[in-house]
């Protein structure tokens, strides 16, 4: 029976989430590689419009399965806040900062040397459940081909068809952000050192986010990936859209950099929040098709972990043939990579309210909960006695 189909898992797109998942299945779980197939509609290489910042977490569960990152990077030595005049600074590795273009195309590489069916420049265009009991689905390829498989993987992004298709509806409203890149400036003091800049100043403006500078190895040198993130939270007098792209001009201002001469398109994030669906029968949702951090509007390193819990509960499925998936939600949400979410999610309705304004003073002041939040991205479990000391910390910076 089990041949009927000619694939164990397809799935849905080969970004992070789709590659780790495929990587999984085969080095982790000994499914054979021929009977996992990944579509992406994208032809690879690909141009994935990403900051590139991947947490220190996604790389030690690459390396955990033996995949190392060799396309070029800058390493993440620190972090700045800036909140108006003032800026924070602590020194402490976060992670890398990678071009997405390259960074996919090696993962994908790495599981199509593996022997998994990497279909790209193929999209999904339909997916059918098969008759009867058992689990099972016919996809509809974008080439007019039928891929027939047990379990789906959907890890097709932001837009995700599969969701669409499969009518999953969306827990909350989506994130905006704006990407460029230019050489480095007068102004990137942090940048040369190696030190991410989270510039919070926007706030002001009414966005509920922040302001990004990166560094980035671009043609072999080191530029800066720039641009802004705003949650779009369910404050109705929130900016949006083209307002967004205003307060983005006048941060790339205050750095000497005119809005009209760089090349600028809108993007969107979906949030992992705690209403979010991470399956549908016979399916399971994965990366940035469930939801992504909605502080940080970061999650590769998210994806690349979902990927790993993803696999297994596939295999777990494969082996006793139960299309349900619930084991699997608990588990992403009881992760590592599930709790920094729910936080985030909980975190970013506190921080970027107008009331946050305490909190942002003290991420600024406070060396102890600048090093706390690098911990905390890299997926470290923060202990009780430093969640106190930062409870205590952020309560005097109230009478500050
Ligand atoms: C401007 C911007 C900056 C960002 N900066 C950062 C950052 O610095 N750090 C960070 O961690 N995160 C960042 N993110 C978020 C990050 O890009 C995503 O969280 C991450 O790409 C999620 O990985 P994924 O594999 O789930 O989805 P994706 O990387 O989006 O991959 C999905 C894949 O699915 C394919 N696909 C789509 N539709 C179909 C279809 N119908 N059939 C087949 N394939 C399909 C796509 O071609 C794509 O290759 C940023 C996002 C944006 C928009």
């Amino acid at each position: 029976m089990r041949d009927a189909f000619e694939y164990d898992v397809a799935i849905v797109g080969g970004g992070p989430a789709g590659s780790s998942t495929a990587l999984h299945l085969v080095r982790r779980e000994g499914i054979r590689p021929a009977r996992v197939v990944v579509l992406d509609k994208a032809r690879f290489p690909r141009d994935k419009p990403c900051a590139g910042a991947v947490s220190q977490l996604g790389l030690d569960v690459l390396s955990a399965v033996g995949v190392a990152v060799t396309v070029p990077s800058a390493v993440m030595k620190g972090v700045r806040v800036l909140l108006g005049d003032v800026a924070g600074e602590t020194v402490e590795p976060m992670g890398v900062v990678v071009r997405r273009t390259e960074f996919d195309a090696e993962l994908l590489e790495t599981a199509r040397r593996d022997g998994v069916h990497v279909r790209d420049g193929e999209g999904l265009r339909a997916i059918r459940r098969a008759d009867g009991r058992r689990a099972g689905f016919t996809l509809e390829t974008s080439l007019g081909q039928e891929v027939r498989a047990r379990f789906v993987a959907a890890a097709d992004g932001a837009g995700s068809t599969t969701r669409k298709l499969l009518g999953v509806r969306e827990p909350d409203r989506k994130g905006h952000l704006y990407v460029l890149d230019t050489e480095r400036r007068g102004t990137d003091v942090g940048i040369d050192r190696g030190l991410v800049d989270f510039d919070l100043s926007i706030l002001a403006d009414g966005l509920e986010g922040y302001y990004w500078d990166f560094p980035t190895m671009l043609d072999g040198r080191l530029q800066v990936s720039r641009g802004i993130y705003h949650a779009n939270l369910t404050r109705p007098d929130a900016p949006s859209g083209e307002s967004v792209k205003d307060v983005l001009a006048r941060a790339l201002a205050r750095r000497g950099i005119d809005i009209a001469k760089v090349r600028l398109r809108p993007f969107s994030t979906r949030p992992f929040v705690p209403r979010s669906t991470g399956w549908v029968k016979g399916v399971v949702l994965v990366g940035e098709a469930y939801g992504i951090d909605q502080t940080t509007g970061e999650g590769i390193a998210q994806a690349i972990e979902m990927g790993r819990v993803a696999a297994a509960h596939l295999a777990g499925a494969l082996a006793s043939g139960n299309p349900r998936f619930e084991a699997y939600e608990r588990e992403v949400r009881t992760s590592t990579t599930g709790r920094h979410l729910l936080q985030s999610a909980w975190m970013a309705r506190r921080v970027y309210a107008p009331l946050g304004q305490p909190a942002r003073r003290f991420l600024v002041r406070s060396e102890r909960a600048r090093a706390a939040a690098i911990r905390w991205y890299r997926g470290e479990r923060l202990s009780t006695a430093t969640q106190l000391r930062l409870g205590l910390g952020l309560a005097a910076s109230l009478f500050a």
